[in-house]
């Protein structure tokens, strides 16, 4: 994501000026259990109203429990319990009627009997909401205005993460689904880009069916007036759709900056493996966001930033969508990485605004330095690092700290061990993060 980076003000201001203001941040509540432990898959009807903005969204998870012990209730995200007037409804467990409670953007389903160590349980959730009909603050990722934008929508395993307090970060961290279908029914036609391929149009083009493999997130943007602009290429050996929904950009230069960047980091680190990627435009007042075999542009981009922006939200597609992170927790892991990939890409770099701080900060530690720091100090940090050991080393290791952590939960000290083992060093990663390392190698 670029989050705080995707409102020109604030980015203008990052790139040129002051660093940002902003309130200091709070304590965090401690999670008290979690679900990414769990394997689930899942199916989704939504329905979504262009009209008048109603949203109802029945989820069925079938869970199977991989964890080491018995699990007794089971938590989920749902990000529009904190974006709108979002409404839990009717919950069940195996077709028994089951008890939720929400606390801040979790659900909690009560498993009475516990689930036993792999045994499997089929949870039905069902949810009202009303979409934002205005795009400020964080409103824009669950809204309708220009273009309907549904992110983190529907009830995903995850582990209980307050909203309040991360700052520009992402507060969410979840686990691959093997498969994810989705039914969109909506009350006028519209061009929908998303997560995953559609499998079926229905003849009044109300009702679209996708399916998604290996991902942990589905979202979409959607509007009646998208055009598209496709291009299927060649990836290192392998046939790549990359497909662009636009609006008021101009479709060339965010294609051909997505087909570098997977060039670019597909011959680097691995393949891209997703056999497509589709990008949605959407508001203006929304910010750049990923999404697995997907992410979204706002509208009013302006060329100067658009090629950064986009090679940083295709470079997502190795480091949060295939290597996972405890995105809240460790952001360096995916946000560090990421900015660098594309700045070492496009060959723009930034200058923090901020002091220098350490780079194991998690997101509701950094505040409103939090971009300085861990976007913009944390791929000077990684530049130079690699300067250090070599471009050559420095690619090999990221390559096998990817390797190593394909559809799992990855992190910052896995990363740096990973450089550091490619690269026959030992160097002080002790004095940016004093949480991870100690003074000895
Ligand atoms: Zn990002």
């Amino acid at each position: 994501v670029i989050r705080s980076f995707g409102r020109l003000p604030l980015l203008v201001a990052l790139l040129l000026g002051p660093g940002l203001g902003g309130a200091p941040v709070g304590p965090v509540a401690a999670a008290s259990n979690d679900s990414l432990g769990l394997t689930a898959t899942y199916q989704v009807n939504g329905h979504f109203s262009w009209a008048n903005r109603s949203v109802a969204v029945e989820t069925t998870v079938n869970v199977r429990n991989t964890t080491g012990g018995a699990v007794g209730s089971l938590v989920f995200n749902l990000t529009p319990l904190r974006l709108s007037n979002a409404v839990v409804g009717r919950a069940t467990v195996d077709g028994q009627p089951a008890t939720t409670t929400t606390n801040d953007q979790t659900v909690f389903v009560t498993l009475a009997p516990s689930l036993a160590v792999g045994a499997s349980a089929t949870v039905h959730i069902g949810y009202t909401a009303t979409l934002n009909s205005n795009s400020s603050g964080n409103r824009w990722l669950f809204a309708r205005t220009t273009v309907l934008t549904a992110y983190r929508w529907f009830p995903w395993l995850s582990r209980p993460i307050n909203w309040e307090g991360s700052s520009d970060g992402d507060p969410w961290e979840t686990a691959i689904s093997s498969q994810v279908n989705v039914s969109l029914t909506t009350d006028r036609p519209l061009t929908i880009a998303a997560t995953g391929q559609r499998t079926s149009i229905s003849a009044d083009r109300l009702t679209q069916a996708f399916v998604a493999y290996n991902v942990r997130d589905f979202n979409f943007s959607a509007a009646p007036d998208y055009r598209a602009r496709s291009q299927t290429v060649s990836i290192a050996g392998a046939s790549v759709k990359v497909t662009f929904y636009y609006r008021t950009l101009s479709p060339a230069p965010v294609m051909s900056w997505a087909i570098a960047a997977l060039r670019d980091y597909s011959a680097k680190i691995a393949r891209y493996t997703y056999p497509q990627l589709n990008i949605g435009e959407i508001d203006g007042k929304g910010d750049p966001i990923e999404s697995p075999g997907h992410f979204w542009i706002p509208a009013g981009t302006s060329s100067r930033l658009l090629p950064w922006m986009v090679a940083h939200e295709t470079g997502h597609q190795w480091f949060y969508a295939v290597v996972g992170n405890d995105q809240p927790g460790q952001p360096f892991a995916d946000e560090a990485v990421v900015d660098f990939m594309a700045r070492n890409l496009v060959n723009v770099w930034a200058r923090s605004k901020c002091a220098q701080e350490n780079l194991d900060q998690s997101v509701h530690e950094a505040g409103a330095c939090y971009a300085w720091v861990i976007y913009v100090q944390g791929n000077l940090y990684l530049r130079a690092y690699r300067d250090y050991v070599g471009d050559a080393t420095f690619w090999r290791g990221l390559a096998n700290y990817y390797a190593a952590y394909r559809w799992k939960i990855g992190g910052t000290r896995q990363l740096l061990d990973a450089l550091d083992v490619a690269a026959h060093v030992c160097y002080p990663h002790w004095l940016r993060f004093p949480s991870l390392y100690s003074t000895h190698c």
